[in-house]
């Protein structure tokens, strides 16, 4: 998608604090982060939302997720845990409409969300 940000950082014109990548994904920093630890995952593929989730991505999605654990753990949250969060749409408070998890740790976290 030319006009999504998520995809512009997948083909290196926006620049990004990459910690991962392989043919199917992306992690980098976030931007504006909101704990310690606080990076997005995402997989090179556009999907607009987890609304827009097809059958045919359910194997990509529980590999995200296993990628996500794995980094948090690298990044020190293993033990004491961290949030793994999607934001869906408007009411979920996506404001980047490509699919993306929010993995935040090093610091006890509120709930429920304001
Ligand atoms: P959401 O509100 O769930 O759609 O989350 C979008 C996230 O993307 C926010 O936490 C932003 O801080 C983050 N973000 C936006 N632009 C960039 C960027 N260029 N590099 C890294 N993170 C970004
Ligand atoms: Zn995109």
């Amino acid at each position: 998608m030319s006009d999504c940000i998520f995809c512009k950082i997948i083909a290196g014109e926006i620049p990004s604090k990459k910690i991962f990548e392989d043919d199917e994904m992306l992690a980098f920093h976030d931007i504006t982060p909101q704990a310690p630890v606080h990076f997005l995952l995402i997989p090179r593929k556009h999907i607009r939302s987890i609304m827009e989730l097809k059958k045919a991505d359910a194997d990509l999605l529980g590999r995200l997720f296993f990628k996500a654990q794995e980094l948090a753990k690298e990044l020190g949250c293993g033990e004491k845990g961290a949030r793994f969060v999607i934001n869906c749409k408007t009411d979920g408070g996506q404001t980047v409409d490509h699919l993306h998890i929010h993995i935040l740790g090093g610091r006890s976290l509120g709930w429920p969300p304001g």
